[in-house]
């Protein structure tokens, strides 16, 4: 894709990047960051996709909070994970991920058309083909037998209370799999709370990490949660009751 005299120009912070998830983008894959960035710029006033617009902060809420996730786990999977990103949006944090683990595949899943639209429309443009999208509430798709204990890791970002993100997410993890809830702050009596519903899930919370982001330094948390037995078949309970009866 080329560049025209209106493109606003995305950071390339490459000693942030090295410093903090030893890493940096190659030519393409800042071509490709900055081509999302342009496409969802275009998109925005229509969809509502993101109210991030501004170039460092979607750097760093978009792209680098996206990877912070996961940059240190993927690297050492042995075989190309089977990811789900749940409540994608705009893409975040399952298509950073996909572009710069192109071994793995990467399903975006996003309850509202209009959003999974201009995804499939965005991953055909740049060619992005390690990327599928579904349509649909969370709650049913867990239950089709295609998707449901189907895939290695489950991403979920700003879609509900921690509670309600484990039980959408639990279902989808094969047995071993991985659940990774991005969150802000999180505090020990939300850790207790979130206990017993995990467990019911078939889950246990493995680890809890830590980190402030690079430019604005704030705090946020990404909680591991690990699939040690069969999600109960009554799980996910039916549309919309998770976020209203929380487990
Ligand atoms: N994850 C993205 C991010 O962090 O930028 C988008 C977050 S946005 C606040 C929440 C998204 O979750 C919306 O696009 C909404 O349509 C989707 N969503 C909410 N509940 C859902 C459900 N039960 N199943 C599928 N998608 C859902």
């Amino acid at each position: 894709m080329t560049t025209n005299q209106n493109t606003i120009l995305l950071p390339e912070m490459k000693e942030i990047w090295q410093e903090t998830l030893n890493w940096q983008p190659d030519k393409t894959q800042q071509q490709i960051f900055q081509s999302i960035y342009d496409e969802i710029l275009a998109v925005n006033p229509h969809l509502n996709l993101t109210r991030i617009t501004e170039p460092n902060e979607f750097w760093e809420k978009h792209l680098w909070d996206s990877l912070r996730g996961v940059a240190s786990l993927l690297p050492s999977v042995n075989s190309p994970p089977k990811i789900i990103d749940i409540g994608t949006g705009g893409g975040f944090p399952g298509l950073p991920v996909a572009v710069i683990f192109p071994q793995t595949s990467v399903s975006l899943l996003d309850s509202t058309r209009k959003k999974i639209t201009f995804i499939d429309q965005l991953i055909a443009k740049l060619g992005i083909n390690n990327v599928e999208t579904i349509m649909g509430r969370s709650e049913e798709i867990a239950r089709q037998k295609q998707h449901r204990q189907n895939y290695d890791i489950a991403l979920i970002r700003a879609v509900g209370s921690a509670s309600v993100c484990a039980e959408y997410a639990l279902p989808f993890l094969k047995i071993g799999g991985l659940a990774i809830l991005y969150r802000g702050n999180w505090t020990d009596k939300e850790m207790e709370e979130l206990k017993p519903g995990v467990k019911q899930l078939g889950g246990e919370i493995e680890s809890v990490e830590q980190f402030t982001t690079p430019l604005s330094n704030s705090i946020r948390h990404c909680l591991y949660l690990r699939l040690i037995s069969p999600t109960p078949a009554k799980f996910p309970r039916g549309v919309g009751v998770p976020a209203q009866h929380p487990l």
